[in-house]
């Protein structure tokens, strides 16, 4: 770590640490009766208040004392978003033991291998991953034991499964009398592995302070901005970079929270939506899909639902729009990553914008927007020169902040920083004013001729054609160009479109060699653990297609 001089005086304000225990402290104090409703795995809705929520997470901070754990032990979770994986969230990191969130969609092997990799002691589980469980248990070396997080009457009678514990039999027999221990901002408290398209995945380890100056950040008006006054619905899941942080800003501003458990369909979480009054959600695009096919062919409107985060993949304008203009629901675009816990980007307009016509207001908020306080961003070229801002020049997209990694788990991947800056891996031009705009992944960029086409346009452009649900484009190897864009679609349901309409669709909306050389329509996107489009896998299946120009 960093070290750095020190004045000969020292300010003389109280040194406390930055924890995240303090956050269910203050939400049980000022918070207490505001409610954490969850869609439970068991099929019912459960409901309780923070203040049942934290003497919850003080017993389970004792039942781990008791199991052994201490402090910088690994405690995995492989679940839903739900209150009981809210509770270890801070009885695990609150007793200065590290959680880790496992993403649960990942492969019985890529499990094993992060929590070998990972040196779990324990893994906390929702009851229908116990299959799950059962495949990984023989291959995992350093699980003690696994805890099924539900109530006694739903344990397995026989489990090939040894050691399992049952998650409430450990509240039930244990005090809630429990004082959130005092230690080093510094420490190690979640551990959550990238889902590593190419190569093995690797961790980045958040401490207490990175965590919390998170939080402070991400509940500001021009990020999240959650607050008392809001019902929140995370829609990303517990296991994508600490669900972007909203486990810990809704303690910070006391908002009240609803968790889907693992129905993320459209009509189930539109019936949450209005059930519990949301007003406020966080999701990737492939979620808000679903989502507003449904409201579509239902004709339904929201009553409550006023804003929306969406990232971990670029925004599609079409949905933006759809969203605000049929719906009233306002989208803030962001941009992160798990290696920057994750936010760091967020579009809003200021206030020298109000005066904008509505295409100017939209053409910004299409972009991944600016930097949120203590994040810092450049482009740079290949040999580290540093861009300009005149939102027309790409680069590679740099970071650095308090939140930003600094090394992977174990020095994995060895030194990543640029002279102190991360490379994202992201391509991006920068605005005068700041606002940034990714053009693509760099692995996923298209090089034609020289020239570098950006998928995300051409991919954003399909979709707002009225027959498009989902569009990816991906480079095909040209004997002339190199590469050439060939675009792969799936159609709306009952809705027709052909190829030449299609193109024509992309004239006057781009320069005209950026046009897809080909299009092909297909039934379904492979989509990655996180919900994403796997572009590595398209490319795969397309690699020996031949363009029509080749
Ligand atoms: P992975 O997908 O590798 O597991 P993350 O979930 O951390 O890891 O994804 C981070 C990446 O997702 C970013 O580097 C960027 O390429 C992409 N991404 C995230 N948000 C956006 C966005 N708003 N627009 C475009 N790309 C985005």
């Amino acid at each position: 770590m960093m070290q750095y001089p020190q004045s000969p005086l020292t300010g003389r304000m109280m040194s406390q640490p930055l924890l995240i225990s303090s956050l269910i402290k203050h939400a049980d104090r000022y918070y207490g009766d505001t409610e954490v409703v969850s869609r439970r795995v068991e099929g019912d809705m459960h409901r309780y208040t923070y203040r049942d929520c934290h003497q919850r997470a003080r017993k389970l901070a004792n039942a781990l004392k008791h199991l052994g754990v201490a402090m910088g032990d690994r405690v995995a979770t492989l679940a839903w978003n739900g209150y009981r994986h809210l509770e270890a969230y801070y009885a695990v990191s609150g007793s200065g033991a590290v959680l880790h969130t496992v993403n649960p969609r990942l492969h019985p092997e890529q499990i094993a291998y992060i929590a070998n990799h990972a040196e779990d002691q324990y893994l906390f589980f929702d009851l229908n991953f116990l299959p799950v469980i059962e495949a990984i248990a023989p291959l995992a070396k350093t699980i003690k034991g696994y805890v099924m997080m539900c109530d006694r009457d739903r344990m397995p009678v026989d489990s090939k499964v040894a050691n399992l514990l049952c998650y409430e039999d450990l509240i039930a027999s244990s005090s809630d009398q429990f004082d959130w221990p005092l230690f080093d901002e510094n420490s190690a408290s979640s551990l959550c592995y990238t889902s590593g398209t190419t190569g093995n995945p690797k961790g980045a380890l958040y401490s207490h302070r990175s965590t919390m100056l998170h939080s402070y950040a991400s509940a500001l008006p021009d990020a999240l901005n959650v607050s008392a006054r809001d019902v929140v619905l995370p829609v990303v899941p517990m296991f994508h970079v600490n669900a972007w942080g909203l486990p810990y800003s809704v303690m910070l501003t006391g908002a009240k929270l609803v968790f889907p458990g693992p129905a993320l369909d459209g009509k189930s979480i539109y019936e949450l939506f209005e059930q519990e009054g949301v007003t406020f959600s966080a999701g990737v695009p492939t979620v808000w899909l679903g989502l507003l096919t449904y409201t579509a062919q239902n004709n339904l409107k929201f009553s409550t639902f006023r804003r929306t985060v969406i990232g971990g993949s670029a925004c599609p304008p079409a949905m933006m729009k759809t969203f605000r203009h049929d719906y009233g629901v306002e989208v803030v675009h962001a941009w992160g990553m798990t290696e920057m816990s994750p936010l760091g980007t967020c579009c809003t307009l200021t206030g020298k914008h109000a005066h904008l016509s509505d295409d100017e207001k939209q053409a910004r908020l299409e972009k991944q927007g600016r930097a949120i306080f203590g994040v810092d961003m450049k482009i740079v070229d290949d040999d580290g020169q540093e861009l300009a801002w005149d939102g027309k020049t790409y680069g590679n997209l740099l970071v650095k902040g308090p939140w930003v990694i600094e090394a992977y788990f174990k020095n994995e991947g060895g030194n990543v920083l640029q002279d102190g800056w991360f490379p994202t891996g992201d391509v991006a031009v920068i605005d005068a004013e700041g606002y940034m705009q990714i053009t693509d992944r760099s692995k996923d960029v298209i090089k034609s001729g020289g020239e570098w086409i950006g998928s995300i346009d051409l991919e954003n452009i399909a979709v707002a054609h009225p027959a498009v649900l989902q569009a990816a484009c991906i480079g095909i190897a040209h004997p002339k160009w190199d590469e050439r864009p060939l675009l792969v679609v799936v159609k709306k349901p009952g809705m027709e479109i052909t190829k030449a309409e299609l193109l024509k669709f992309y004239e006057g909306k781009i320069a005209k060699w950026w046009t897809p050389d080909d299009v092909v329509f297909t039934d379904s996107l492979p989509l990655g653990a996180t919900g994403k489009i796997l572009k590595n896998k398209i490319r795969e299946a397309y690699r020996d297609y031949k363009l029509p120009t080749a």
